[in-house]
Order: C-alpha cells, then structure tokens, then sequence
C-alpha cells in the first residue's frame, strides 16, 4: 500500500462502468482521476438500458442529468422468439416504477463521463495507458500517454480500476480472458428513420425478432426519430453468408429482406448510417479482482446483447466495486472480504444472465421452460408468476433487490450449478453447450461460491446512508453454526488491511 495520507484510485476507461465506479468513489471523499483514452462524446453500441440503471444513477448523482436529456423513455421487450411472443411489459408485470431509456451512447456516456467530474473525480481524456506497473502482485503505477505526445507519464495510486471495456487492460495482462464458445456471434447493424415497433409493444419497448436460421434482430428507437436496428448471428453462419455477398452491407440488407417481420417494421424506412459489425464478444475473466485492482464492467466479462445486459452490469459493477473499495479505504472492512464481496455479487449477476441467454440459445425449449428457470435463480417475490421472475431478472431489478438486501440471495445452488454446466460441458459436435469444453474452470468456481454465507462476516448489504458502502449485519449464533468453512479469494497473503 502506499504511504500517502488520502489514498488515490485510478480508474482506467471513462465508460458507464469506469464513470459509475469514480462519480460514487468520488462522492465517498475518495481521491478518484479517470484516464480515458477517446475524447468524448464518442460513438458506442449498446442503447438499450434496463431498469435497474435508474437507481445507480440516482446514487451516483448523475440520474438529473440523464433524465433532463430527454432520451425515450422505455418500459419493456416485446420478443418474437422462435413461435412465441412474449410481451414483458415492466409496468404490469413489475410495476409503474420500472421503467428506463434507450439512449444515444455517445451523449448518456458523456454525461456519465461529466458527472463523475462534477462529483469530484479528475478527467483526463485523450490519456491512453499503455502499461501497468506492479510490486509483486500488486499494482502501484500506470505508465499512459496522451494522444499526439509521445512522452510516457507515470502515475501512482493506491488501488486501481479497470474500466477498459473490451481492450481489457489487466485481463489480457494477466492472460485471464476466456472466449464463449458458443457465444461465437457477429453483430451488424445500422440506423434507420421511419421505421416503427410491432404496435402491441409497451412505449419505447426493444423489439428482438428471432430468424429460422438460428439470429435474431434488435429493433430499438431512439428520442430523434432514429432506430438502431442489429443483426446478431453465429460467426460461422455469417462466414457462409458473407460468401456470397460482396459486402456486410448487403449481409445486412438482405437478412432484413429475409425476414417478413422486420420488413413490416421497416416499410417505408429509410437507412441513415453505414452498416458496422463487431464479433465473438463474448467472454469471462478468470478473476474480477486481486491486490490492488478490481475489474468493472466489460474489462471483466461480456454477454451477448440479447438481454440488453452491457450497461447494467457495467453501472451495476460499477456501483459495487465503489461500495467495497470506499468501505476497506476507510478500514471497515479488510480488502480480501471487501473483493471477495464484489467478486461474488458480481459474478453471481453476471452469471444468472449467462443462463438465462445461454438457454434462449441451446434450442427452442420455450417460454414456460424458460420462465421457470428465471423462478429458480431467484428469490421469488410474494404472488409472483414465473414470468414476472423472468421479467424482473431481466429488468436488472434482482441483482439491485439482492444488493440492498430488498431480495434474499436465493438460488445460489442453481446459479452455480448452471455455471460449471456451462463451463464444463463436454465438447459436445454441433450442440450449443461447448462453452469452456474441455478447461478446468475449478479455480473460478472455488473462490466465486458464496463467500459471505462462509465466513463470520454476516449478512452484507450496500447502503447510502449514513455513508455509502457495505453494512454488514453479524450473524446470530444460530446462523453461523449453519454455514461452512471460509472459501475466500487466494489473494490472502498479498492482501492487506488498508
Ligand atoms: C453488438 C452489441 C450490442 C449491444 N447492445 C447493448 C444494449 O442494447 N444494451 C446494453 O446495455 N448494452 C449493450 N451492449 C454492451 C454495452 O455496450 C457494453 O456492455 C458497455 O458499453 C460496457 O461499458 P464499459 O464501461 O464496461 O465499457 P466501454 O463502454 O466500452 O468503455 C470502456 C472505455 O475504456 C476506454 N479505454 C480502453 N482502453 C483504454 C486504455 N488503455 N487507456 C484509457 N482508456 C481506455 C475506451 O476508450 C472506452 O471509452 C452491446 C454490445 C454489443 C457488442
């Protein structure tokens, strides 16, 4: 640890995650400076918010800001998955207080970007970092230039953040990135003016239509008039595809004109924008945390778009990574159980997500099996159907229920369970369940089972008040016969009370 008397965070990547983590850090008295390396505003896929940003943004003090922009206000999905269609309109099936927006992310990351500013928090934009310095396994140092200068600065902190999104800055590092196999998808979309939703859809609502070919499309309207319209489809369908078109372009084009569902929704609409593509984003880090540094947001893992997870989890990670640091730099609580509470909290939301979207994908075993499922990874709310469970999963709410201690931590055994399926299933030909085929994921695992529930530490919530983080409620005699021994993170030795 360093010796100064007010210890400095560095956030690497002025994302939703990186600006979350600094605005709440920032607002906690933490000395906070944020290395981006773009000048924002700068363009970003990913408009699509789920509810539970709402109550993040209104803790980390930039809620005002957004809501005065204006964006469409959005208030479910409308799905046509396979033979189904599902209509998950969060005010009835959650309530009126559900809602979110679909945002223009170069201005809602701006805004974000300037908020952690405004709380506080030094923003150095144009600030790339090229190399991390560390004492054993801790890091202590950044090396970073700014763009057309090629002098290398250094700066020191006492704890770091990685906020870098998909370069993933400590993860490649580290060499601790692992690719979803069957996640193996390309993205292609554009912008459209004119173009409409299904009319049954909830305001502002997602529309994500399924192909027979095994993709889906996005169909998301923005506040100018403008719809993002994407294409998602296995990376070695869209090489065959891509074969026999001259370019992405006319990829785009022509599994729009495939699909009778989306030319209904695009009649009369004209495309505004060049066609983009991203491809195989989806991965998981080994490890969220260590001495030193936690990983938010993208830099740590990545799900397919299909439940519109990124930004949620990356506030969401954001939020909580803040909680745990802000809490062990005032010394109430030690570093290893401060990142052993954020590895598992969010690695358990992460995880929920990869199993529900990974069974969207195996194969069309329908809604009732999937709204079944969502009621077994969750701490089921009074009088609630399967489905309102799926759709308050889906909203973000669990994770942010579970957090504030609004929700039990119910389902932990399914939640894991799915993991090692998913991480462990055999390489099977042809079947979408090759995931982690063949790797010994049980390093992971050891150390993501429920940490809390093993150690005297009792039940941890997040709290604002009196003061932002962790509150931990000691367990009663009665509970602490009933649980196990310690399973921790193996940071132990290096890790050192701040
Ligand atoms: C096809 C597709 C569709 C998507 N659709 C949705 C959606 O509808 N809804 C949704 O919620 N999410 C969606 N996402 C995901 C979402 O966009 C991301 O999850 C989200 O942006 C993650 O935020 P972040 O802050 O972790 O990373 P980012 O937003 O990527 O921010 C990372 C920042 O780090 C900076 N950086 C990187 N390296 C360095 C460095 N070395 N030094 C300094 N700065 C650095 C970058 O410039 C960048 O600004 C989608 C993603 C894809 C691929």
């Amino acid at each position: 640890m360093g010796t100064r008397e007010n210890p400095h965070v560095l956030v690497v990547g002025g994302g939703p995650s990186g600006s979350t983590a600094a605005a709440l850090l920032a607002r906690s008295g933490v000395e906070v400076t944020v290395l981006e390396r773009d000048t924002f505003p700068r363009y970003h896929i990913g408009e699509s918010l789920l509810a539970s940003c709402l109550s993040t943004l209104q803790v980390s003090g930039a809620y005002e800001k957004v809501a005065a922009h204006g964006f469409q206000i959005k208030r479910g999905g409308y799905f046509q998955w396979q033979n189904d269609t599902w209509l998950l309109d969060w005010s009835k099936l959650v309530d009126a207080e559900a809602w979110s927006w679909q945002v223009d992310r170069a201005v809602f990351d701006d805004l974000l970007l300037r908020n952690a500013s405004d709380q506080g928090a030094k923003v150095i934009e144009r600030a790339k970092v090229t190399d991390i310095v560390f004492d054993g396994e801790r890091p202590i140092a950044a090396e970073w230039v700014a763009a057309g200068d090629d002098t290398v600065r250094t700066i020191e902190f006492d704890f770091l953040v990685d906020a870098t999104g998909r370069d993933g800055l400590l993860a490649k590092h580290f060499g601790m990135r692992r690719q979803h196999p069957a996640f193996r998808n390309v993205a292609v979309w554009s912008y459209w003016k004119g173009a409409s939703l299904h009319p049954d859809s909830p305001e502002g609502a997602i529309n994500v239509v399924s192909t027979e070919e095994g993709g889906w499309f996005w169909n998301i309207p923005l506040s100018d008039g403008r719809n993002s319209v994407g294409y998602v489809v296995p990376t070695r369908l869209a090489a065959e595809k891509l074969r026999g078109h001259d370019s992405r372009q006319s990829f785009y084009l022509d599994s729009i004109q495939a699909s009778k569902r989306m030319l209904d929704m695009l009649e009369g609409a004209e495309r505004i924008s060049d066609v983009q593509a991203e491809q195989d984003y989806s991965y998981v880090a080994d490890r969220f945390c260590g001495p030193g540094y936690a990983l938010v947001g993208d830099a740590a893992c990545f799900l397919d778009p299909l439940l519109s997870t990124g930004v949620h989890l990356a506030t969401y990670s954001g939020l909580v990574s803040a909680a745990a640091i802000t809490t062990m730099l005032r010394g109430e609580m030690s570093e290893t159980d401060a990142l052993a509470y954020y590895e598992y909290t969010y690695r358990r939301g992460y995880t929920r997500f990869l199993s529900l979207v990974s069974r969207m994908y195996e194969h069309y075993i329908g809604s009732d099996e999937y709204f079944a499922h969502a009621h077994r990874l969750t701490d089921v709310h009074d009088g609630d159907s399967p489905e309102q469970s799926f759709t308050r999963i889906m909203a973000g709410l669990t994770d942010v229920g579970e957090t504030t201690g609004e929700q039990d931590r119910t389902g932990t055994d399914v939640i894991v369970a799915e993991a090692e399926r998913l991480h462990t299933a055999p390489d099977t030909e042809g079947v979408n369940v090759k995931y982690m085929g063949g790797l010994d994921m049980s390093p992971v695992w050891d150390h993501w089972r429920d940490p809390l529930s093993d150690t005297d530490m009792g039940e941890i919530r997040i709290t604002t008040e009196p003061v932002f983080g962790l509150t931990t409620r000691p367990r009663t005699d009665a509970e602490r016969d009933a649980v196990t021994r310690p399973v921790l993170p193996p940071h132990d030795g290096a890790a050192a009370a701040l």
